[in-house]
């Protein structure tokens, strides 16, 4: 029989060789497709008599993602159109629909033939659960494999058979991290834990996995064997005992009960374990079915797969602009950013020149890009030769005619306007007519700096975030002239950098530092309310921010804050500032030398490590201290959430930013807006805009102005509008919509 994702060959030792390789995918995913050629497949070799065992493998250079998770958002989406005319029935066939993949993997187990799983390069979710279910799995010793259940990463838990496999086969320990945090394994890794039985070389695989059979691997798990016991023994055991509880508590510290998908895996795991494995798959299945009608699993889904994965393919790249390929970028500025940038360049592969006043500050910028990748070499996560390699395309100069060649220019000289006119006249009289000039900027209009420019069609901003070999998202910022041409090869650059790009129009702190200032604000003004400094960073985390702004003020410097703030008074006049949260900042740096992080002394004192950094205790003495028992915390983290999501409306409404997914995967990937509400406008969308205006006034009314709604919000409150609705990103022609 022929199918069209899987090719079936049987040799004459009698074992089938199943070969996943989806024609239209450059990666195999389970797609309802998929998973019913594969159901034939397991029939038919379960049939056939000539069959003695299967090796299951893919002809990609990865095995497979997993399930196709656009697969599930309709999923969702037909649930939610069915449970409104009758909800139980939809339920019902939510749960029969989710449970379609683990029965075809208890199928495989249960055929009576060995299988085993040949895993070739990255192995996630899914195809992961299938090869657990296979009975024997071999990996390839390679880099390119790499192993996960990555499904908690969007509001899921691994909900084919994964969390009843994996804890029969390691200990409960390393099973519930693994789970829980969905990390990669590497081949070593994976042996180890027992979650897979041998390593082979990568042109040995499928041969060492036939072995397996013909060496006559049994056909059964061994949870199906009489008196199996889970290696990490029993829920009611000492061993349970001494896990269990800190389990629980380490969860509820790491997530405040925000994610109910990584509730319910500890649920899976736990009851599941204390029952025979088919009731236990049972188990999982209703927690899954149950996850997936929660919010956070459909925000996650959408912002963290969906939007995120669009962005990263281009979505907002204009059309009909052919695509380029990087000969030599050119890197002006050696400095903190552009050191950095400079590492993220050559580490895609592209020849940088980095430029900085003289030869001497050029090297010290080179010398970044040594630390990073000399440390990466001795944890074991870059080898030797690729430190060369990367440190080779780095050419470090004071001299302007080595640009001659790039196609691309990213400039991070000091923030001032006067010596960015300067590099970029000297630089464009060294650069190709095609080149396009980007700045790293973080508060002067692009279109002011293009001014400095003769071609300011092919100027354009292009914001990095602090640290740059951390930070996975570039804002792209748009001058009044900036041409589609610019736009193309600025988002070509940040894919191939393996960054996210958004793309934003022109304005004072662009999209993000808008966002992050109202964050810092917020706390600022909740000191000078006298909320103690323990409370404000505790309920920020609470609220599912993974930094207190305390802390996030500290690491950018708090004198920084200040400079920011001059800036804005000289700017915009003393109104546009905050003249107690001034005073406060100007206390801190000019009265008690505290800068942030870098002077060791901030909102927290840095003692040397191993010592962690502490909440200062002066800060209890600049204001009269609120009683802690008087304050409702549930309120300090509605603050917060609702001060950036209001921030990221009004930016909406300016139309700064234009498609939601950029506002809501911004947030995320830049300051970590609370993962599990998909973003600042999904936090909206999810409360709903007219609960939301009418939170936000009850703010308003005791907090001040920075709580005032904006009028885009109140119509769509009127109207019962969603951002996804009123600025639908695939309404628009010259986006590609998720398959
Ligand atoms: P930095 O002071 O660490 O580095 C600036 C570098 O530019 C220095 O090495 C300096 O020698 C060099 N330079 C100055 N004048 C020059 C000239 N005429 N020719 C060549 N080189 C010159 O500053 P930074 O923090 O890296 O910031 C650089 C840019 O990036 C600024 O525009 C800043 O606003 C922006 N930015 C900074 C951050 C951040 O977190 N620091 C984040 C985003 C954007």
């Amino acid at each position: 029989m022929a199918y069209k994702n899987f090719t079936v060959e049987t040799d004459s030792d009698g074992i089938a060789l199943v070969t996943w390789d989806m024609p239209d995918r450059s990666m195999n995913v389970f797609t309802e497709e998929v998973m019913e050629e594969l159901n034939a497949i397991v029939d038919t070799v379960t049939a056939d008599a000539a069959v003695k065992g299967t090796v299951i493998t893919s002809g990609k250079e990865t095995y497979s993602g997993g399930a196709d998770l656009t697969m599930l958002k309709r999923m969702l989406g037909q649930f939610e159109k069915d449970a409104k005319k009758d909800r139980q029935k939809a339920v019902q066939t939510l749960f029969d629909n989710v449970g379609y993949m683990n029965k075809l993997f208890r199928k495989i187990e249960t055929s009576g033939k060995p299988w085993v799983s040949a895993i070739n390069g990255t192995c996630m979710g899914g195809a992961f659960e299938m090869s657990l279910a296979c009975h024997g799995r071999v990996a390839a010793d390679s880099d390119k494999v790499k192993m996960a259940l990555p499904e908690v990463k969007v509001g899921i838990f691994p909900g084919a058979g994964g969390t009843q496999r994996v804890p029969r086969l390691t200990d409960m320990q390393g099973a519930l991290e693994m789970l829980t945090s969905g990390k990669n394994l590497t081949p070593q890794k994976a042996k180890q834990m027992g979650l897979i039985h041998e390593i082979a070389a990568p042109d040995q695989l499928v041969a060492a996995a036939k072995a397996m059979i013909k060496g006559g691997l049994k056909a059964v798990a061994p949870w199906d064997e009489k008196g199996f016991k889970a290696p990490g023994g029993a829920i009611y055991s000492a061993a349970g005992a001494n896990l269990w509880p800190p389990a629980i508590a380490i969860l509820r510290r790491e997530t405040y009960g925000n994610y109910p998908a990584a509730s319910a895996i500890l649920k899976c795991v736990y009851e599941g374990l204390l029952v025979p494995f088919d009731t236990a798959l049972r188990i999982e299945q209703r927690y899954f079915a149950e996850i997936l009608q929660t919010k956070e699993a459909a925000m996650m889904i959408r912002s963290l797969f969906v939007s995120l994965q669009e962005l990263n393919k281009g979505a907002r790249r204009p059309a009909g602009v052919p695509e380029t390929t990087f000969a030599k970028v050119g890197v002006l500025g050696a400095g903190f950013m552009g050191a950095g940038i400079a590492y993220v360049t050559a580490k895609a592969g592209i020849p940088v020149v980095l430029l900085d006043r003289d030869i001497e500050a050029a090297n010290k910028g080179k010398a970044h890009s040594d630390n990073l990748i000399s440390e990466a070499v001795k944890k074991g996560r870059a080898k030797p030769e690729e430190k060369d390699k990367l440190l080779s395309l780095i050419t470090p100069t004071a001299d302007y005619g080595d640009l001659d060649g790039c196609d691309f220019i990213i400039e991070a000289v000091f923030e001032d306007s006067e010596v960015k006119k300067g590099v970029t006249e000297k630089a464009e009289a060294a650069l190709p007519k095609t080149a396009t000039f980007a700045s790293n900027t973080s508060t002067i209009p692009i279109t002011s700096l293009a001014k400095n420019s003769k071609r300011p069609d092919q100027f354009i901003g292009v914001h990095f975030f602090s640290p740059v070999d951390k930070m996975m998202l570039v804002e792209i910022i748009l001058g009044k002239k900036t041409g589609k041409e610019a736009v193309a090869k600025a988002i070509d650059y940040v894919r191939a950098i393996k960054k996210t790009p958004i793309v934003v129009n022109d304005t004072r702190g662009f999209y993000v530092n808008r966002c992050v200032l109202r964050y810092m604000a917020e706390a600022f003004q909740m000191l000078i309310e006298g909320v103690p400094a323990p409370m404000i960073e505790t309920a920020a985390k609470m609220a599912g921010m993974p930094v207190g702004p305390l802390a996030l003020t500290d690491e950018t410097a708090i004198d920084l804050a200040q400079k920011i703030m001059k800036q804005t008074i000289r700017d915009l006049g003393e109104k546009a500032v905050d003249q107690d949260q001034f005073a406060l900042i100007n206390t801190l740096v000019d009265k008690h030398g505290r800068f942030g992080r870098k002077n060791g002394k901030g909102f927290y004192d840095y003692p040397p490590k191993p010592a962690k950094k502490k909440l200062w205790p002066g800060l209890k003495d600049l204001y009269p201290q609120k009683d802690a028992d008087t304050i409702d915390i549930e309120e300090l983290k509605q603050r917060f959430l609702t001060v950036i999501a209001l921030e990221a409306a009004r930016v909406m409404e300016e139309g700064i930013v234009t498609d939601p997914r950029e506002a809501d995967v911004g947030s995320i990937l830049a300051f970590g807006f609370a993962p599990f509400t998909g973003g600042a406008l999904s936090y909206i969308d999810g409360i709903g805009a007219a609960e939301f205006v009418k939170r936000a006034k009850a703010l308003q009314r005791k907090y001040g102005a920075q709580y005032k709604a904006p009028k885009l919000l109140v119509e769509m409150a009127e109207k019962g509008e969603t951002f996804y609705v009123r600025f639908d990103p695939y309404a628009k022609s010259d986006v590609k919509a998720a398959a």
